[in-house]
């Protein structure tokens, strides 16, 4: 009797602490990649990016804490950098050789391997949430421009005009910002944004979403949309999100090879993060990376002298960066 009284204390209390165990996720964000510099960025300007990194691991924490998936949290974390016009992304992405903003982006679903992709959008405000609905309400995986246009009306998406990209008092505010990020060294053409999310379920999730490059001409399409370039998630491996140069990350494979080297190679997140950008660096390419394995392990490599980044964990452990 008393060794079944003893045992029946020990489920309850086994199953007590296990109700409390927080639910273990992660999730690492980044809002581009460029040149840099720490002397010249003001005060201001940097904690106004520090706000919106701030919002955005907030928003994204808030979705896994509550136990969201990390679908869920990649895309919500996402749509604060796309609302925002500090980030080349959504509202405030830069402009094409024409005068206009065309915009990629992708997810992918680490658990099914199931992505959507989207470019050359000129009419969603949330191109983040178009390539979510191509992953699950569509038999493809990457649509762009017209067609990409008539899929989101089909789903009930409202079409915005090219100019809520633009807007006169927003675009002021991103015009003067620009100028000032200029004068402070920082290299306008970037400033794609991405997240990568671990939930606590173990399935892992990564977005990315770009107005691409200043000054693109001919339909251009960067790597961002790319799956297996700028974006790549598979559960047995990890997620990784990238900002750069899209032309290198596209002949690279670049995401795809990171999860490669660590499938073949057994590397872990952060040494095939760093062995990625090695061969980006050598091919003469820039940018970063974010990525994160089933273990919550997080990376944020680059070659550049900066990237907006940050980090949120179960644990409470927090870094928002911006600098080397
Ligand atoms: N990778 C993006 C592109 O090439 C740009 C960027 O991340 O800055 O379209």
């Amino acid at each position: 009797m008393k060794k079944l009284i003893l045992f029946f204390n020990i489920l309850l209390f086994s199953s007590a602490l296990f109700s409390q165990t927080p639910k273990k996720y992660a999730l690492v964000l980044h809002g581009g990649a460029g040149v840099m510099s720490e002397k010249s960025m003001t005060p201001e300007i940097q904690s106004a990016y520090i706000a919106v990194l701030n919002r955005a691991l907030f928003v994204g924490d808030s979705v896994l804490s509550a136990g969201g998936t990390s679908m869920d949290a990649v895309v919500n974390t996402i749509r604060v950098m796309e609302d925002s016009p500090l980030f080349n992304a959504g509202k405030g992405a830069v402009f094409t050789h024409d005068g206009t903003v065309e915009l990629d982006a992708s997810v992918m679903d680490g658990k099914t391997l199931g992505a959507g992709a989207v470019a050359g959008i000129t009419d969603v405000r949330n191109p983040i949430m178009l390539a979510r609905t191509v992953m699950e309400k569509s038999e493809h995986v990457f649509l762009t421009g017209k067609g990409a246009s008539q899929f989101a009306v089909e789903q009930g998406f409202k079409l915005v005009p090219n100019s809520y990209f633009q807007t006169e008092k927003r675009y002021q505010q991103l015009q003067e910002l620009l100028k000032k990020e200029r004068e402070a060294g920082i290299n306008d053409k970037h400033g794609t944004v991405g997240c990568v999310a671990l939930d606590h379920l173990g399935n892992i999730a990564a977005g990315t979403s770009t107005g691409g490059m200043t000054n693109k001409k001919y339909g251009r399409i960067g790597d961002a949309p790319v799956i297996g370039a700028g974006t790549y998630a598979n559960n047995s491996t990890g997620g990784f999100s990238c900002t750069g140069h899209g032309e290198y990350y596209i002949r690279l494979g670049f995401s795809r090879d990171i999860s490669a080297m660590m499938e073949y190679k057994q590397l872990d997140v952060q040494k095939a993060c760093q062995a990625e950008i090695e061969k980006l660096t050598k091919l003469g390419g820039t940018g970063g990376v974010i990525g994160l394995d089933k273990a919550g392990n997080v990376a944020m490599e680059f070659n550049t002298s900066g990237m907006f980044r940050g980090y949120i964990k179960s644990n409470g452990e927090k870094q928002i960066a911006i600098f080397k």
